[in-house]
C-alpha cells in the first residue's frame, strides 16, 4: 500500500494516559508497508519562540464559549490567550475543559507540518487531551467529537470520555448523588466497565480504533461502519464504544479486514487467510 500511504506520523505526549508503545506495534501490525514515526507534542515539534504569540492568540480565537451558539472567540482576552501560551510551552499540563473548534484547530495546525511531508501519501494524526467540538447545523449546536478527520487528523482523550454519552443509569444516579448518600467514586464503581474515565488503561483500546478510523478516512475517505462490532464503528454512546473498541470478538467486519488485506498486497483470499493476518483480540495470536 506504499502509495496510498506511505508516511504516518502520530504526534503524542506520553502523559495523555495512552500506551505509546502498545498503540505502535499496533499500528505497525495494521500498516506493515507504511514508514510509521511516533513524534512528541505536534506543537514542541514545529514552533518557534517567534511562533508562541500568534499562534496563542489564534488558538484563544478558535475556542468555542457557547455550545449552542455558532461563534467563536475572535477577540481574546488577554488571560486567554496567556493560558494558550503556557500550554504551548508546557503541553503535558491538563485539560481545563475549554472547547476548540475541531476544522479551524485542523487549519490552524496544517501550515505548521512540513511541506516535504504534505504530500498526499503522508498522514498527521495528533492526540491532544483537549476538548474538540464541530458545529451540526441540522441541530444548531456543537457537539463533542473524539475525532476529527483529515490532514493532520485530531484525537482527542478527553473526547473519548466526554464525547460518546454515558449508559442513561449514570445520569440518574449522578442526579440522585446529588439528594442521597451516594457518591460519584461509588457510581464509576458500578457502571465502571461500561464507560471510558480519565486515566482508564482501556484508552488506548481505544485509542487504536480512532487512529484506524483516520486511516480509513485518508484512504477511502469514509472512516465509518455500520457494523457495531467493528472498529469503525460511530460510536454515540460509551457503551458501544467500549464494545466496537474492547469487547467484539472481532476487530474489523469482514468488508475492513478484506480491504486491509488489500493494502497489504495479498489479495484477499478468504476469512481465514485474514485471521492470520490481524491479531486475535481474545488470545493475542495472529
Ligand atoms: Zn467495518
Amino acid at each position: 500500500m506504499g502509495g496510498l500511504l506511505s508516511h504516518l506520523y502520530i504526534y503524542c505526549n506520553d502523559s495523555l494516559g495512552i500506551n505509546l508503545n502498545d498503540a505502535l506495534d499496533y499500528m505497525k501490525g495494521l500498516l506493515p508497508d507504511t514508514d510509521i514515526e511516533l513524534r512528541k507534542d505536534f506543537f514542541k515539534c514545529y514552533i518557534t519562540q517567534e511562533m508562541l504569540d500568534p499562534l496563542a492568540e489564534r488558538l484563544a480565537s478558535i475556542k468555542v464559549l457557547n455550545p449552542i451558539k455558532e461563534g467563536l472567540n475572535p477577540d481574546p482576552i488577554y488571560a486567554e490567550v496567556d493560558y494558550e501560551r503556557r500550554k504551548l510551552l508546557n503541553p503535558s499540563s491538563g485539560s481545563v475543559g475549554v472547547m476548540y473548534d475541531g476544522f479551524r484547530l485542523q487549519a490552524l495546525l496544517y501550515p505548521l507540518i512540513r511541506k516535504e511531508e504534505k504530500g498526499s501519501g503522508h498522514l498527521h494524526i495528533v492526540i491532544t487531551n483537549q476538548l474538540i467540538v464541530t458545529w451540526d447545523s441540522y441541530d444548531m449546536r456543537y457537539h463533542l467529537r473524539v475525532g476529527v478527520f483529515g490532514q493532520p487528523s485530531i484525537i482527542s482523550t478527553s473526547g473519548m470520555v466526554e464525547a460518546p454519552a454515558k449508559p442513561r443509569e449514570f445520569y440518574i444516579l449522578r442526579q440522585m448523588a446529588a439528594t442521597r448518600y451516594l457518591n460519584m467514586a461509588d457510581i464509576k464503581d458500578r457502571l465502571g466497565q461500561r464507560f471510558i474515565d480519565y486515566g482508564n488503561s482501556r484508552m488506548t483500546e481505544v485509542a487504536k480504533g480512532y487512529l484506524a478510523q483516520a486511516i480509513f478516512y485518508h484512504i477511502t475517505g469514509d472512516p465509518f461502519c455500520e457494523d457495531r462490532g467493528c472498529r469503525l464503528f460511530n460510536a454515540h454512546w460509551q457503551e458501544e464504544m467500549v464494545y466496537a473498541q474492547i469487547e467484539s470478538p472481532y476487530e474489523f467486519c469482514e468488508r475492513h479486514r478484506s480491504m486491509i488485506a488489500d493494502w497489504r498486497g495479498h489479495r484477499y483470499r478468504g476469512i481465514k487467510d485474514l485471521k492470520s493476518g490481524i491479531r486475535n483480540r481474545k488470545t493475542g495470536e495472529r
